[in-house]
């Protein structure tokens, strides 16, 4: 096993700079995700770490080694790709091994007991003997894996490993390379888009847009505590509310001035931008709760994730808004409500008959609210 540390590491194809001067590190034994929009830089950065891409600056380092110049075959990796990228005229045991038993550093007898082991730990035992045609997409997504895992290598290199399979065998493979990381501890680098398998998988979840890394942290840290507004939006399904206000100081605690309401945030940080400033106010579905107009919220917002900004369960509000839209989820009732200009959901329980233009009053979760600069989208709070 193995540390990858980048420094700095910036490539560019003519005019378009994928990777912008990034610095990283997945931890010996990680399991490392990196998320983000397509095109934000993330397949160009595990690229250069397998050295199927030279970067333009920069270093990366696998273990004590700075690998920056050397070729793929040269580094301790295994790489495993959205399109399998098996080869068809081989059974699943060749493609496992190929290259392997040429090779003078494996006796034959050491590649079988790889194989019959990573062909156990992936219930592919029986396929073994089967061309890649002969195969469904999850059984050669199996073998694909199979093949890094007989290479026993220092580091895990994925990119998009699940995006080819269907939604129900994703869910069930995203399982099994938990447990297979469990298993074998291996640093492993994830590229994906879907924020969900980032959550689920990741020791810790990298954030990229534009080339560059715009959060490091455990999944629970980023869905509380988004550095910035894209974070913030990225993460997190449905998505964050956002809503422009206008901050002022208040008599006691800051307050958020809406075109629609107007709330305290207590515990928001004293800033010069208190002073008539503008932001993005950001609270998710699920910390608002939902009453008949003229009536409170009964019981509190639902105290799911309290944890860092105290425990004051202090609620914010009213906010007077009408239910445009509902969408029954099964365990949830999601509602899409206006106040003013702006729209934005509300998780609430199901079957409560809530419906379509109703007249609603909303309690947000003080301790759960986000305050983003407008200008440059940076967390304020
Ligand atoms: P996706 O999820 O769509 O694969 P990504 O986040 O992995 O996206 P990259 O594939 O790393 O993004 O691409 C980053 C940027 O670099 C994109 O603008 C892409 O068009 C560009 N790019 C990538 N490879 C090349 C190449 N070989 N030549 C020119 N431009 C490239």
């Amino acid at each position: 096993m193995a540390s990858i540390e980048l420094t700095d590491l910036t490539k560019r194809f003519d005019d378009v700079t994928a990777v912008d001067g990034i610095d990283l590190e997945a931890r010996d034994g990680e399991f490392l995700v990196v998320v983000g929009p397509s095109g934000c830089g993330k397949s160009t950065t595990l690229r250069c770490i397998a050295g199927l891409e030279s970067p333009t600056a920069g270093t990366v380092r696998i273990g004590d080694e700075d690998v920056t110049a050397q070729e793929p075959h040269e580094r301790d990796i295994a790489m495993v790709f959205q399109n399998y990228a098996l080869y068809p005229h081989m059974t699943a045991e060749r493609n496992m091994t190929f290259g392997m038993r040429s090779a003078t550093d494996f006796s034959s007898a050491e590649i079988d007991r790889r194989v019959a082991q990573a062909a156990a730990t992936l219930g592919i035992d029986d396929l073994l003997d089967r061309k890649p045609s002969a195969l469904s997409g999850g059984e050669q997504q199996r073998v694909a894996l199979g093949r890094a895992i007989v290479r026993d290598p220092a580091v895990f290199l994925m990119d998009e490993p699940l995006s080819n399979l269907d939604a129900k065998l994703r869910v069930q493979m995203r399982t099994e390379l938990s447990r297979l990381h469990e298993e074998l501890g291996t640093t492993t680098v994830y590229v994906t888009h879907d924020q969900t398998e980032a959550m689920t998988l990741g020791d810790r979840v990298v954030v990229m847009n534009d080339g560059r890394i715009q959060q490091v942290d455990t999944p629970q840290e980023l869905y509380d505590y988004p550095s910035n507004r894209f974070v913030a939006e990225f993460i997190g399904d449905p998505a964050m509310n956002m809503l422009e206000v206008t901050l002022e100081a208040g008599s006691s605690d800051p307050i958020v001035r809406h075109e629609a309401f107007t709330i305290e945030v207590p515990n928001a940080p004293e800033t010069e931008a208190l002073d008539g400033g503008r932001a993005v106010l950001g609270f998710r579905p699920e910390d608002a709760s939902i009453a008949d107009r003229g009536t409170s919220p009964t019981g509190s917002v639902p105290d799911r994730r309290r944890t860092g900004r105290g425990d004051s369960e202090r609620t914010t509000g009213p906010i007077e808004a009408t239910v445009q839209v509902t969408e029954p989820l099964g365990d949830t009732l999601l509602c899409y409500c206006r106040a003013g200009d702006d729209e934005f959901k509300v998780q609430t329980a199901p079957r409560t008959g809530r419906a379509a233009g109703d007249a609603v009053t909303l309690t947000l979760d003080a301790d759960r609210l986000h305050l983003f600069d407008l200008e440059t989208g940076e967390a304020i709070y």
